[in-house]
């Protein structure tokens, strides 16, 4: 039996890796379901390669063209937001990637859990913002949430035959972004053209720029924080330039395991798919008699003060993460429309966290008004 797959995102960076891993094990896998918003020819390139049973472009003003081109073959179109949520709900699919960037995959994952889905997650954002509702729905329906993320699914492997033994810590690894070593006199002028330079991942522009300010760090350590239940004084992040160790586990009795490999996202994607069987691959390895030597700093959170603030967030709980999310999310628009300078992010960030109310234990309709009070709040500086 091959197992079906919606790839929500399917014209991202993760999405169009995903497929290719598809594409490689067509005896394992078989697609259902293809998500774009905008990206209609790649949307209808991929639909042609395919065969799914249906795909979304969620903007509406693309839905014509879409419908034209498949006008031949059997693939339903549909088009709009809200049809994500509805084609979430199939029973003709077996696993979810949540490949959308940002807040705006949250609701189709969850619809997806509570149908009872599995999900291997790439949208780290939707932990960020209501990480103990998702993963509660989760456990509920019996869900696995198998992380596509490197550094989670790093730790996912090496807690593998380790189900009786407590964490005592996750080493997070950081390369530390385009930008490592850099001081805000030379930060102040940086601008997207550089910021998207990325020294080991080609990732999508949103991701790229969290990496450069450290913020996607700041991110993932929320996100391990609900993927792995753990507290968050058990989560450390370590500056790692090579990006070959993709993070550790430390055990009660002081060992550590790490997970290894050269930076590649379609390994962690082809691992999330296939778990828990390893499927033999022609990707490139890594090569110890080449290699020189591994380092490790400390990450410097006096300059790339969102690290500092994502673990403030983390420390607080509440709604605090999910305003965290929402300012950076427009903070970033706005740096990649040249808007607003790269220090300029952190600011916003910090002063949506200082203005928009805290919520101990917030309801997911209290998430997505926070989300959209620190939307705007931040929005509104971009003004000034
Ligand atoms: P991307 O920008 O390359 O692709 C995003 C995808 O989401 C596209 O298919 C796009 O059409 C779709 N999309 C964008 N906005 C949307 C909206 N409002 N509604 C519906 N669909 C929308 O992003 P990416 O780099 O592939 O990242 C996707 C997610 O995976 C992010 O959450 C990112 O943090 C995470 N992730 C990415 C990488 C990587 O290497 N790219 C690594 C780890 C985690
Ligand atoms: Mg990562």
């Amino acid at each position: 039996m091959k197992k079906r797959i919606a790839i929500f995102g399917s014209t991202g960076s993760i999405g169009t890796q995903a497929l290719d891993v598809i594409a490689s094990n067509p005896d394992k896998f078989e697609v259902e379901i293809l998500t774009a918003h905008s990206n209609d020819k790649l949307l209808v390139q991929q639909a042609k390669k395919f065969n799914p049973n249906a795909v979304v472009i969620v903007n509406e003003s693309k839905y014509a063209a879409v419908k034209e081109a498949l006008a031949s073959t059997d693939v339903k179109v549909f088009a709009g937001e809200n049809a994500l949520e509805e084609v979430a709900v199939f029973d003709t699919y077996d696993m979810m990637v949540a490949a959308i960037v940002g807040f705006a995959g949250l609701k189709s994952t969850l619809k997806a859990i509570e149908s009872g889905k599995a999900i291997a997650l790439a949208n780290k954002e939707t932990l960020v913002v209501a990480g103990d509702i998702v993963m509660q729905r989760a456990v509920e329906k019996r869900v696995p949430v198998i992380p596509v993320d490197s550094e989670h699914s790093a730790i996912f492997q090496c807690l593998i035959g380790e189900t009786r033994n407590k964490i005592e810590k996750v080493v997070l690894t950081a390369s530390g972004g385009p930008f490592l070593g850099k001081k805000p006199n030379f930060l102040v002028n940086v601008k997207k053209e550089h910021a998207l330079q990325h020294p080991n991942w080609n990732m999508g522009a949103k991701i790229s720029v969290d990496s450069a300010t450290l913020m996607n760090k700041g991110l993932e350590m929320i996100e391990a924080r609900w993927l792995f239940n753990l507290h968050p004084e058990q989560i450390q992040v370590i500056v790692h330039p090579q990006s070959i160790i993709h993070s550790m586990v430390q055990f009660e009795d002081g060992s550590i395991k790490a997970q290894m490999g050269l930076p590649d996202m379609k390994l962690p994607i082809q691992y999330a798919l296939a778990f828990p069987v390893r499927i033999p691959n022609a990707f490139p390895r890594y090569d110890f008699s080449r290699s020189s030597s591994l380092h490790f700093e400390q990450p410097d959170i006096k300059t790339f003060r969102n690290l500092a603030l994502a673990g403030e967030a983390l420390h607080k709980g509440g709604n605090m993460p999910c305003v965290l999310n929402a300012a950076n999310e427009i903070a970033v628009y706005g740096f990649l429309r040249n808007r607003i300078g790269f220090l300029d992010m952190m600011e916003m960030v910090e002063r949506a966290m200082e203005k928009i109310p805290y919520i101990e234990k917030p309801s997911l309709e209290e998430y997505f008004e926070s989300d959209a009070e620190a939307r705007n709040f931040a929005a509104s500086l971009i003004h000034i």
